[in-house]
Formats: structure tokens, sequence, C-alpha cells
């Protein structure tokens, strides 16, 4: 046994859907600006030749169906809905065309965002993190084996805040398709099991408060929940 000078924090996992075992998290990478009109949106140019990312820390994950307390340090956070891709098997410079065969399965997401602070940084040049990289800011449902529902490739996705539709679009219209994205970030990661890739949100963002409730859809993949509580 190690002699720990604390207890190591428990490792962050996802239920399976019809299954016992979970999905130990690893690392979450996010796909910046995906879909063409959320770019517009953000009044940002698109990367139409490669796809761009950033991190979240595995202990940013929360599960579908909580409560969070609205986050400390902003005053404009927002919803992102994500179809987020599941890695089962290791891969290194991945061809696309081989890139499904490392999927395990599919997820809903929400890359909860401190809007203020990301386009603060932005604009500086600086680093996205606290924008992007802090508690309960990673929400996922359970995982969808792609053994049961196959490669979603097409498909609506929708977000509906207090029951009135937000942001509503298809996954077909990724600028980066999920194969292209996998086949990129393992040219610069050994992409492991455990790996989780949020593949960017359709247009529609915008601000959540205190009492709010979040309900998203992917078709063909699942739901998720999510509940705005009081700052901690
Ligand atoms: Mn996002």
């Amino acid at each position: 046994m190690t002699d720990y000078l604390f207890p190591p924090p428990a490792t962050p996992s996802l239920p399976i859907r019809n299954s016992q075992q979970r999905f130990p998290i690893r690392r979450i990478f996010c796909v910046a600006r995906n879909y063409l009109a959320h770019a517009q949106e953000m009044g940002m140019a698109v990367e139409r030749d490669v796809p761009s990312y950033f991190t979240k820390s595995a202990q940013a994950y929360v599960a579908s169906g909580a409560t969070i307390p609205y986050p400390p340090g902003t005053s404009d956070f927002q919803h992102e809905m994500e179809l987020v891709v599941c890695i089962g098997k290791a891969g290194f410079q991945i061809p696309e065309a081989q890139a499904l065969s490392h999927v395990f399965g599919y997820a809903c997401g929400l890359d909860m965002t401190r809007r203020d602070l990301q386009i603060k940084a932005r604009e500086k040049k600086l680093p996205w993190d606290l924008g992007k990289d802090f508690e309960n800011a990673a929400v996922l449902s359970e995982i969808a084996p792609a053994s049961v529902i196959g490669h979603p490739a097409t498909g609506k996705i929708e977000l509906k805040l207090n029951g009135v539709v937000k942001q509503s679009s298809d996954i077909s219209l990724m600028i980066h398709q999920i194969p292209a994205v996998i086949a990129h970030l393992s040219g610069f990661y050994h992409l492991q099991p455990g790996d989780l890739i949020f593949t960017g949100t359709p247009e529609g963002v915008g601000p959540v408060a205190v009492g709010d409730r979040i309900e998203g859809m992917i078709a063909g993949v699942g739901v998720i929940v999510l509940n705005i509580g009081a700052p901690a």
C-alpha cells in the first residue's frame, strides 16, 4: 500500500446504459468552434483546416440530474449542449478510416462556461481555464455504447432552458466530424480508454440563472438534465 500523505481523489466515472460497470474518466478534451453558426454568434472566424481544443479536468465532472451551485467569479454562466465521444481503445496517429473503432460509446454533455471570464481571457490572448475548467463545468449523461446505438453522424441536438428551446441543430453540421477529430487529436496525444472528447456546441448558447433547469437531448444518444442552485 502506498503511504499517501492524504487520501487520493476518487476516480470520476460515468454510468453505462444497461450495465453495472462504470467508465472511468481519464482526460477531457473539448473541440472549440465546431459549428459555423456558433462561431458566428461568438464573433469568431472558423478554423476550417484543423480543429482546435481546450481541456477540462476530470474532477470538473458532475452527473446529469445534479443541482450545481451557481459558480463563483462570474455573472454570465452559460450552457453549451454537446455530443461527447467516449474513447474505449488506445491509439496514436489513428487513421480516419479506423477512428470509430476506438470509440466505446457516446454521451450527452454540457460544456458549462463562465462566458465573461472566457471572453476577457480571449481578448487579452490569455488561457481560457478560468472560463472553462472549473468545478461542475463538465456535465455528462450516461454512456450509450456504440455496440448498441452505432456511430451517430446525423441527428437532432437540442437544449431547453425551463422548457423553452434555446439550442436546436443537427450533429451533421459539425465542421470537423468525429473521425476527423479523433485522427487529428491522436496526432498530438496517445489517446487512452477513458478519454472524452466534447465535440463542440451549436448556436443558441446563453446564460442561466439560479433556479433554472436545463434539459438536453441528442437523437439516438440520450438526454441530460442540470439544475442551477444558489451559490455555495
Ligand atoms: Mn463547448
